[in-house]
């Protein structure tokens, strides 16, 4: 069968996966770190509060703005940005590094800035841009999960609007038609077989 695109990075070590808000990068990952465990999903900081469920060290590292200042201060974070002009995240760097060295698939679920920033930092990472089917599934999407209040959502899809036409910039794009299917998908380009 023909090699499909961003196959040439078939052996990077890192995988990027970003996406317009509300396209379902969160629940991918979920599935992700349910189904493939060889992926080793990075944990990223944040200064936001946990939501219910969320575990420390699992989900992110929930940390303060003077412990988010100092690991960008010392050079710890591959990258960082503020999403949805709120709360920073970022990528600790030596968890990562220490991964590859191991030679584990990395994958880092994060926004487009952090994209970009990763891009620079880490050339040969590869880049999966993750696609609603349709302009109204993800507005639907935003709607029926009811996190956002009518005002953020507005805020959030004309940010999405932007983030789509960011498609281009990447390697690769899954569309998250079936969160099961684009995980599978995701985790076939990281080299990672479904055992289940
Ligand atoms: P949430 O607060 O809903 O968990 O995440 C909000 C957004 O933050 C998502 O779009 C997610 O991709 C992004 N995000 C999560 N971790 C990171 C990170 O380490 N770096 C960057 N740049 N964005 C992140």
């Amino acid at each position: 069968s023909s090699p499909g695109v961003g196959a040439e990075k078939a052996s990077a070590p890192v995988t990027v996966l970003a996406g317009p808000t509300a396209v379902g990068k969160g629940t991918v990952s979920a599935a992700i770190r349910a189904r493939y465990p060889e992926i080793w999903l990075s944990v990223s900081a944040t200064t936001r509060a946990p939501r219910p469920g969320e575990v420390d060290g699992v989900h992110y590292r929930f940390v303060s703005e003077e412990e988010f200042t100092s690991l960008i201060e010392n050079g710890q974070m591959l990258e960082w940005a503020v999403v949805h002009g709120r709360h920073k995240y970022g990528t600790p760097r030596g968890p990562v590094e220490q991964k590859v060295v191991e030679g584990r698939p990395v994958l880092l679920e994060i926004d487009l800035a952090g994209a970009r920033q990763v891009r620079q930092t880490l050339p040969d990472a590869r880049f999966v841009f993750l696609a609603p089917p349709d302009w109204d599934t993800l507005v639907d999407r935003l709607v029926g999960r009811g996190t956002e209040d009518a005002e953020e959502r507005e805020r959030r899809l004309a940010t999405a609007r932007v983030e789509l036409a960011a498609e281009d910039e990447f390697d690769v794009t899954i569309v998250n038609d079936a969160v099961d299917r684009a995980a599978g998908e995701l985790a076939g380009l990281l080299g990672v077989r479904d055992l289940t």
